[in-house]
């Protein structure tokens, strides 16, 4: 704990203590100076994601408890992006003095909403106050499942692309309110032999540029195979539902570069995973030029790769 603890931080920390379940890997967890877990037999994985009020969300309009649920959440698809297991979340917080411990307490219901399915808890972390806005940073902690980890260097000419879901227009709500990929990131590797593998943050089209640049090939998308998101018929701004697709980003579903004969095996071992049913679209063939473009039904359609250079 850092010198000069807010007031009422032990209060906090005590509340908190009621509140963490136990989990078989965490040894001690939040009260203590350091927390201790089991040391997986596997490579353990870790990611860290730090939130702003004002840049990353807006406390008004969000809520506290859907930002804790964002903040935890985010960590997790990078772990799915791996294709590992989620095991336990250090969590840092700068509180603005209005608000304070109702604040910090919702902030943390909404961790445990989003780290509970995926049977990850809150071992330990920082709270202090300031006269900032709010900041929430999530550290995770993974397991690689074999023959894991998945990187994203993996891709070769021949594979095929998949999704696990729709693209576009997150900022109407997907990108607070998303179900991180974990288990379908587990069934696909149980599947098929993962060549490579990432979530969407940036943008589906500077993501699949990311796998490319990583491995060393280009891409072609088949613009009508690209699922596009039923929020971005809401987006009203004119722009092309492709392009939004492709370029608003945040949309946190994974895509993955497979063999051409693993396409199948793939769909079938993601069906009936989530609530709603995931489309999963296949692109075709990566190529050997560097690079990510659309295919003539995108180009005429006047979509253009924001963020894209030297396609
Ligand atoms: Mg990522």
């Amino acid at each position: 704990m850092s010198p000069g603890p807010p007031r009422g931080e032990f209060a906090f920390i005590d509340w908190l203590r009621r509140r963490t379940p136990a989990a078989e890997r965490v040894l001690i967890g939040p009260g203590d100076d350091a927390a201790a877990l089991a040391a997986p037999p596997a490579p353990l994985l870790v990611t860290t994601d730090m939130l702003l009020e004002g840049s990353c969300f807006l406390l008004a309009e969000a809520g506290p408890r859907r930002v804790g649920r964002k903040a935890m959440s985010v960590n997790l698809s990078d772990i799915a992006a791996m294709a590992g297991r989620p095991l336990a979340a250090v969590v840092s917080v700068g509180l603005p003095r209005q608000g304070g411990r109702a604040l910090a307490e919702e902030l943390y219901l909404g961790l445990r909403e989003a780290g509970d399915p995926f049977d990850t808890p809150v071992v330990g972390g920082d709270t202090n106050t300031w006269d900032g806005p709010l900041v929430i940073s999530v550290t995770l902690l993974g397991e690689a499942v074999p023959p894991g980890p998945v990187r994203r260097s993996g891709a070769r000419v021949g594979d095929r692309l998949l999704v696990t879901g729709s693209f576009g227009g997150s900022i109407l709500g997907k990108h607070l309110d998303f179900t991180p990929r974990v288990r379908e990131a587990l069934a696909l590797l149980a599947a098929a032999p993962l060549h490579a593998l990432i979530d969407v943050s940036d943008g589906l089209a500077a993501d699949v540029r990311h796998v490319c640049a990583e491995s060393g090939v280009g891409a072609v998308l088949r613009a009508e195979a690209i699922p596009i998101d039923p929020a971005v018929s809401r987006m009203g701004d004119g722009r092309p539902p492709l392009e939004h697709a492709l370029g608003d980003g945040e949309d946190f579903e994974l895509v993955l570069a497979v063999g051409c004969e693993d396409g199948k095996p793939c769909l079938a071992a993601v069906q009936g995973l989530d609530a709603a049913p995931l489309v999963v679209a296949v692109t075709p063939a990566l190529k050997q030029t560097a690079g990510v473009a659309a295919d003539r039904v995108g180009a005429s359609a006047g979509v253009t790769f924001r963020g894209e250079r030297g396609v």
